[in-house]
């Protein structure tokens, strides 16, 4: 499958046995998947989002935002227990086209994208318990192949 470097945005083609392997970009030496939320931007997003075979799981926050920032280290949490997607912030204030583009009424908001399908959104603020147990629902229904 490939994943995009979240470093230099190149393209890696990683047999699906190796990506829980903590895989590195053959360009960068960089790590694939660095297990933390990546930071996606108006600039880098459609080199990564439409290219990455791995599910994305975009956390849509902002800075002036109390439950945002609650749920931030859940969401961290959350990106070192799942090694198989790709963990995302977007900055909702810095990014005002993406938030239009997500069509964005109320952060956080959650939205699980299949290169650029989206798969399923929610909003509010959850605990990682919460945010494991909606994901591995949303992961089961969706066919990924
Ligand atoms: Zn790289």
């Amino acid at each position: 499958m490939i994943i995009v470097c979240p470093s230099c945005h190149a393209k890696n083609r990683v047999p699906e046995e190796k990506v829980a392997q903590q895989p590195t970009c053959g360009q960068c030496h960089n790590s694939l998947i660095p297990l933390q939320p990546i930071e996606l931007n108006e600039q880098n997003f459609s080199q990564i989002v439409p290219n990455s075979d791995l599910p994305i799981l975009v956390d849509l926050w902002a800075e002036w935002c109390g439950p945002c920032k609650s749920m931030a280290p859940h969401f961290t949490a959350a990106a070192k227990q799942n090694p198989k997607v790709i963990f995302a912030k977007i900055d909702t204030e810095a990014n005002p086209r993406l938030n239009q583009a997500f069509n964005i009424r109320s952060i956080p908001t959650l939205v699980l994208m299949k290169k650029t399908e989206e798969v399923a959104r929610v909003s509010g603020a959850m605990s990682s318990q919460q945010l494991q147990q909606w994901l591995d629902q949303q992961l089961a229904n969706t066919s990924w192949s």
